[in-house]
């Protein structure tokens, strides 16, 4: 609890406020920093051999310095990262926002970054971009080729009616709002496009590459087959439910890695988890992509408000799902830090706590202990490591 100061302090901060030289000697002793997070492990760009703890000095919403022995008298304000694991702020890069879904939500578990995955189309654009202004981190939208994105159809699939696909529509609301929107989401599954899946990228492709921007396709499931929608697919674009169960999916039917598959890798299309609810990632067809050395390029959580408690629950049990998975604690951070800024042009020099970079800092415990994941169709894993969010730095300041 903070006192509340008394009528005789304030009186005296009066006064002394009406002193100059007082108030200069004030201006003067301004530390060095206004935040340390101090003698944590850090991950990223950035960091050191494993067992190296460091101090990460802010100052002016910037990474300032990092460097062990900071002195805690150099910052206005010092977090104890002692124990702690210390990496750039998340960067999720397909989540769904709503009056349900507050970005504040992400925010509060470490997520300083993140990119709404097309629950808005141009007829309703307005909402997310309410959302989007209104929220304490970094929100960016790809927006629905479908005009009505997720919200104005019901269970009907915004794209089983290509006339929904309204390219004019869509390009108008980018071209209006290039600081918030940084690309086109299409969902592909057969429930939600139909046979309009070639089509839906072809027309999303229109949009984006002479702005320079993404498409995001939700894959599985699909009409068409995989490798015809990595054809359609550019260079930067991203493919999301890298994981998703058959059919369509990546693995042949002997469970192989298709070599369309790779050779899209190799030509700069990402692969990205989204692991949401339903129909997106199995451990098992992970564990098969991971063996055969196909792990994804970015980490994201497709959460939405229902999947607060359900399957998805927080972007940091998504990233954990990895560490059970076997991928190493860094690679794991990266794909939801440095490589998940690196997906979006827009994010150029997020992700990252270099010096000089935007002080967005998350703070995690990497619990051990025995917890539960579970995967879209619910069957159990147990793992023996989490992370669980501690603190969380936006812009500078500790929210
Ligand atoms: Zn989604």
């Amino acid at each position: 609890m903070t006192a509340m100061p008394s009528r005789r302090d304030v009186l005296t901060a009066a006064a002394a406020a009406c002193l100059p030289g007082l108030a200069r000697a004030g201006a003067q002793t301004r530390p060095p920093f206004d935040l340390l997070i101090a003698g944590g492990r850090v991950i990223g760009p950035g960091s050191r051999p494993e067992g190296v703890m460091l101090d990460v000095a802010i100052r002016d919403g910037r990474i300032a310095r990092i460097a062990t022995g900071i002195p805690r008298a150099d910052a206005a304000s010092v977090i104890d990262a002692a124990g702690r694991i210390v990496t750039a702020g998340l960067v999720d890069l397909h989540a769904h926002i709503d009056a349900e879904m507050p970005p504040a939500h992400c925010l509060s578990t470490g997520v300083t970054t993140l990119v709404d995955g097309g629950t808005y189309g141009a007829a309703n654009v307005e909402t997310g971009l309410a959302l989007a202004n209104a929220a304490p981190n970094r929100v960016r939208l790809l927006l629905n080729l479908g005009r009505t994105g997720l919200n104005g159809l019901g269970a009907v699939g915004e794209l089983l009616d290509i006339a929904n696909a309204d390219v004019g529509a869509a390009r108008a609301a980018v071209e209006a709002h290039r600081d918030r929107i940084v690309g086109i989401k299409v969902r592909l599954s057969k429930n939600a496009a139909g046979a309009n899946d070639l089509e839906a990228v072809r027309r999303a492709r229109q949009i984006t590459a002479p702005l320079g921007l993404t498409v995001m396709a939700h894959i599985g499931q699909s009409v068409s087959p995989l490798p015809a929608i990595l054809d359609a697919m550019g260079p930067g674009d991203i493919i999301t439910h890298v994981y998703a169960p058959a059919p369509n999916g990546i693995l042949d039917a002997n469970g192989r890695v298709l070599p369309e598959v790779r050779a899209a890798r190799q030509r700069g299309v990402l692969f990205d988890i989204g692991n949401g609810r339903t129909a997106h990632i199995t451990w098992d067809i992970a564990e098969r992509a991971l063996a055969q050395d196909f792990p994804p390029d970015t980490i994201s959580s497709d959460l939405t408000a229902p999947g607060r408690t359900d399957r998805v629950f927080d972007f940091p049990t998504v990233l954990s799902k990895f560490l059970l998975l076997g991928m190493p604690l860094p690679q794991v951070i990266a794909c939801g830090t440095a490589r998940a800024a690196a997906a979006i042009p827009a994010f150029t020099g997020l992700g990252t706590l270099a010096v000089g970079a935007e002080a967005d800092v998350a703070v995690f415990e990497l619990r051990e202990g025995d917890f539960e994941f579970v995967d879209n169709e619910r069957t159990v894993r147990r793992g023996r490591q989490k992370l669980v969010p501690s603190a969380v730095v936006a812009g500078g300041r500790r929210m």
